[in-house]
């Protein structure tokens, strides 16, 4: 029997291809096409864009960006095993798929892709955060893709949207919120994956903005939440010490109290830090 796509059920595809799941390549998959498909939609509208996928193991999300009408996917997949799969929904989807057999870590899809571009992916739980902080910190904005419609743990949801002083609030709120809308768009319990993890997950929706909400470089903006929650717990006035000799002073000119704690600090306050810092050097 096949699915609503016409192509084999996902159970049949893991068992014709040995596709068993491995934990070191961080795999839970996704095996209800109706959810696929509506993780998709949580992408917008996909006929006239692009989409790049990391990590489409046995292709149960791509089968729904392409059912729900991306012009063209583009897949990343490291784990060779999974080729064959999805050469068979390419070969079913004539033109519309590609697939790489690649680290994501490792590659610079854009020479694959035609604006605009959206980003949607049931990602790794080893390498989501990388892939997003890269994302969110090119030297230049607006970035390459319009949208980014990612699967994380729960927890790692809850950083990207938190607010300050909550105890999930720090670089990856300030990253995201920097130069993106983020929203928490869908909540899954464990059994929506095979094999379950141990934690709830969360779809969560970052939509580009046309500029930063505060101007500052990416790179110092970077250095500093690294150096700031580190040691989220102490005053920035000795966790952020190594940044410049006369950081009181900078903080003093960037409107922060220098017995604040990183958690404390907005995303503004941050912004004008970073630039402080770089007009002083
Ligand atoms: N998209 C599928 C789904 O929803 O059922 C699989 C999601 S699973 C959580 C993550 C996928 O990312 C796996 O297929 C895994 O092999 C792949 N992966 C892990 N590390 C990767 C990397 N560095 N680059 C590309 N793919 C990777």
């Amino acid at each position: 029997m096949s699915a609503f796509d016409g192509l084999p059920p996902l159970r049949d595809v893991i068992a014709t291809h040995d596709l068993r799941a491995k934990k070191s390549l961080g795999q839970n998959f996704l095996l209800d096409l109706n959810l696929t498909a509506k993780i998709a939609r949580q992408a917008g509208n996909l006929t006239a864009c692009d989409v790049l996928e990391i990590g489409p193991g046995p292709g149960g999300l791509t089968r729904g960006l392409l059912a729900e009408g991306a012009r063209h996917v583009l897949a990343v997949e490291k784990d060779s095993r999974a080729m064959a799969a999805l050469a068979e929904i390419a070969a079913h989807y004539p033109g519309r798929l590609d697939v790489l057999n690649a680290d994501a870590l490792e590659i610079d899809p854009t020479a694959h892709l035609t604006p605009p571009i959206r980003i949607c992916a049931n990602l790794p739980y080893n390498v989501g955060t990388e892939l997003l902080t890269r994302w969110l910190t090119p030297p230049d904005w607006p970035p390459f893709w319009t949208s980014l419609t990612l699967m994380f743990q729960r927890e790692v949801a809850q950083r990207i949207v938190a607010k300050p002083k909550t105890k999930a609030y720090g670089r990856l709120a300030i990253l995201s919120q920097w130069r993106t809308e983020a929203k928490i768009v869908m909540d899954l319990p464990p059994e929506a994956f095979t094999p379950p993890p141990k934690v709830h997950s969360s779809v969560i929706h970052l939509t580009a903005l046309p500029e930063a909400r505060y101007p500052a470089r990416a790179e110092t903006l970077l250095r500093i939440t690294a150096t700031a929650f580190n040691q989220r717990r102490k005053m920035v006035r000795s966790s952020m010490k190594s940044l410049h000799p006369e950081i009181e002073d900078l903080m003093g000119e960037a409107g922060i109290k220098p017995t604040s704690r990183a958690e404390e600090l907005t995303l503004e306050q941050f912004c004008a830090l970073a630039r402080t810092l770089d007009a002083a050097r």
